[in-house]
Parts: C-alpha cells; structure tokens; sequence
C-alpha cells in the first residue's frame, strides 16, 4: 500500500528519524576503553527519567516481562506472599508470571476498566499484622483497558499502615510518558521497556531500584542468573555489562533519552495529556464509551474504546488496517472484540494523531457503527486549538 502505515498501537510506537539514525552504527568492541564514554551517561540520563538521584537504574537486553521477573528474583524467595490486583491483561500476565516463580500470590479481581483500589489496599495492609505480605506488584497503567492507577496513593496507603512491603511498579506503557517519580513515591522496583514512551524498538529492559530495593537482594532466596542484577552492580559503575550489550539499541536509547530530556520530562507528560484528551474529546464526539469507567482512571498514554452492544471491534480494525493503512489497539482476553485501542504515547503531535482519529472514525462508519461523520475530528481538533500554546502573530 503506498503511503506510510499510520502506527497507534500502544507499543511498539513511532521512531523519531534522529533515534532511527543513531541506532545505524557499525559493530563496535564492547570491552573497548572508549565504551564507558557511551554507557555512563545513559545510566545518569535514565535515572533522570526514573527521577531518582537514591536509586540505581539497570538495562536489560529484555523487554517489560523480563522486568517483572527481575524485580521479583532479585529482591524475594520462593513462597513469598505477594500483592496484586487484576483488572487487565498486563496485571494478569505479571501475576501469572509471579506463581510461575513459586510466589504465594493474593491477588484481587477488580473490573476491568478500573484500577488498584486504593480503600481495599489500605484495609489488607492494615489486616496483616504480621507483614507476611512482602511486595505489591502495582501495574500503574493498564494498556489493555486504558485505567491509570495512583500510585502516590499506594504509597499513602502503605504509609497508612505503616507496612514494609517492597513496592513494585510495572511502568511499561507509562514511564517516559506519564508522570513517574522513583524517589518521591517511595518505589522500590520500577520497571519499563523501550518500545513505549522511550520511542525504541522493544529489546531493552529498564530498572531503578531503590536502595531497600537493593538491600533485598542480599537476602532474597529466588534463584537467579541472566537476570541478577548483582553482575550489573559489578560492572556497570566502571561503564560496561555483564555480557554482550545490544549495542544499537544503547545508541537509539541514548539518543531518545537526549530528546526527552530536551523536551523536560514535565512537558513531555504535559503533551501526552493533552493529546490524550484530544482523544477522549473525539470519542465523546463519536457518543462512544471508554473502558475506564471514571475519569480518574483515564490514561494518557493510551485510550480503550468500547464497541456498542452488537458490534465486533475487530471488524473496525479490519478496515482501519486493510483500507487506510492504519493499525489499531486490538482488544485483549476479556475484551477481546469489544474495545479497539488508539495508542497516543512516544513521538507523537497533533497533526499525526488526527489521522488516527480520523482513520478510526472511517472505520467506524465502515463496521456500521453509526456515528456522525465529522464528529470525533471536530471536536478534538477544536480542543487541540483552543488549548494550543500562545503564539505571536505574524509580524
Ligand atoms: N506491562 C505492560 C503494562 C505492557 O503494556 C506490556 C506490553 O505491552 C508488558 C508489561 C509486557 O512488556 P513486553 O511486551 O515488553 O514484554
């Protein structure tokens, strides 16, 4: 099909030409004294993005996954009773991982379309006394449904009990997106891949640990040894990994974090709101529902769009695809032919994502959904403009 595909997945997302080009560097020795020069900064750069300045960030040649399995392994034993709370397909994937790792899992069903619940947090860590609970695993935004929970509520919960559990966070679809503060929020383990907010191809994994993060690994029983991120502690502050680095993807990441950075990470999360409430501006326009059920649940990296009763969204993303080149969200397990999902996070602007909306609001009227032609466009475009930055006029 001529004509670029227009991306609005949730991940992997759109590559900034400057990142595309850095990552195109010939094979290089990675024992070389001039490698530091490239891996130090990133390790300085990426604990910027984790705002954290107490913590120790780490790369993986992984991706998200992986991040949950490191964060378990490295800090707990074997038949540790962890936390969890499902209300998507990511928040099930990590707690399935976590029994496949010989945890003690409790975790909660809660709808899909909300999140963590915080009341019911507070009351179980209250309740257990003798602090047999060891981790919460907290997936801050659930890309399947679009639900962002509040993480700085966790903490006050677990404040509130005054529990000691170590305090996990899966940041894939929002650190480098969403505002993320490791130290502020009294994190212990946040983890992220580089196929989201940080505009990469996947294959990375990115950590920060807290320092009582860091203190667990000392004792923590789970075996352990790809993932330990003891090898990383040894090598790492001299400027080098444990094994052989996925040495373009450091470029790429180096230059991504570079642009963030340049942006200032309080603008950049500015910018995905905005264009995330373009989004929603557009769905109501369309007199369609989200899957997060309140709005303080609404992501800002990614919008879950629920079908009305009757329609099948694999069919909007049938035509979204095949007859204007643009990929969609699918939904997934239990929503799964209900929801279609328009990605809005990484190298994003307004004018890109207006193809999104208007090639979802085509496929729409394709699938035989009724909605006003226009009205989706129309009305983020009117939010986009009334909420545009101050410019000059022409002189
Ligand atoms: N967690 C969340 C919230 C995700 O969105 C994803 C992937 O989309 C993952 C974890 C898994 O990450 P990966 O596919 O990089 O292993």
């Amino acid at each position: 099909m001529p004509g670029r595909n227009h991306l609005y997945i949730p991940g992997p997302t759109n590559i900034p030409d400057s990142v595309l080009s850095a990552m195109h560097v010939p094979s290089e020795d990675h024992r070389s004294p001039n490698f530091p020069k490239l891996v130090t900064p990133i390790l300085e750069n990426l604990k910027k993005i984790f705002h954290t300045e107490k913590g120790q960030c780490f790369i993986f040649p992984a991706t998200g996954t992986a991040g949950w399995e490191v964060a378990i392994t490295n800090t707990l034993s074997r038949g540790d009773k962890v936390l969890a709370y499902r209300f998507g397909q990511f928040s099930h994937l990590w707690i399935d991982l976590a029994k496949r790792l010989g945890m003690d899992v409790e975790f909660h069903e809660v709808p899909w379309g909300e999140g963590v619940p915080l009341d019911h947090l507070e009351a179980r860590l209250k309740e257990d006394k003798g602090h047999e609970i060891k981790a919460l695993l907290i997936c801050h935004n659930e890309t399947a449904t679009g639900v962002t929970s509040d993480l700085p509520g966790v903490r006050k919960a677990l404040d509130n009990a005054n529990h000691p559990a170590l305090f996990f966070v899966d940041g894939v679809s929002s650190i480098g997106s969403l505002e993320f503060r490791l130290d502020d929020w009294g994190v212990d383990v946040g983890l992220a891949g580089t196929q989201k907010g940080f505009m990469l191809p996947a294959g990375l994994c990115l950590l920060g640990f807290s320092q009582k993060a860091l203190k667990a690994r000392e004792t923590a029983g789970c075996n352990r040894a790809f993932l330990d991120i003891h090898d990383h502690m040894v090598h790492n502050p001299g400027g080098y990994f444990p094994y052989t680095p996925a040495i373009p993807l450091l470029h790429g990441l180096k230059k991504a974090m570079e642009l963030m950075l340049e942006e200032g990470m309080d603008n950049v999360w500015k910018r995905h709101a905005r264009l995330a409430e373009g989004v929603r501006c557009a769905v109501r326009g369309w007199g369609l529902e989200m899957c997060a059920k309140d709005p303080k649940w609404y992501s800002n990296s990614v919008t879950a769009i629920v079908v009305p009763e009757g329609f099948d969204a694999r069919d909007v993303m049938h035509y979204a695809y095949h007859r204007y080149n643009l990929s969609l969200g699918a939904g997934l397990s239990e929503v799964l032919g209900k929801v279609f999902r328009i990605g809005h996070l990484g190298d994003l602007n307004e004018l890109m994502l207006a193809s999104a909306i208007t090639g979802s609001e085509m496929s729409l009227l394709d699938a035989g959904i009724k909605v006003t032609p226009g009205s989706g466009i129309a009305a983020a475009s009117e939010y986009w403009r009334k909420t545009a930055a101050p410019l000059a006029p022409r002189a």
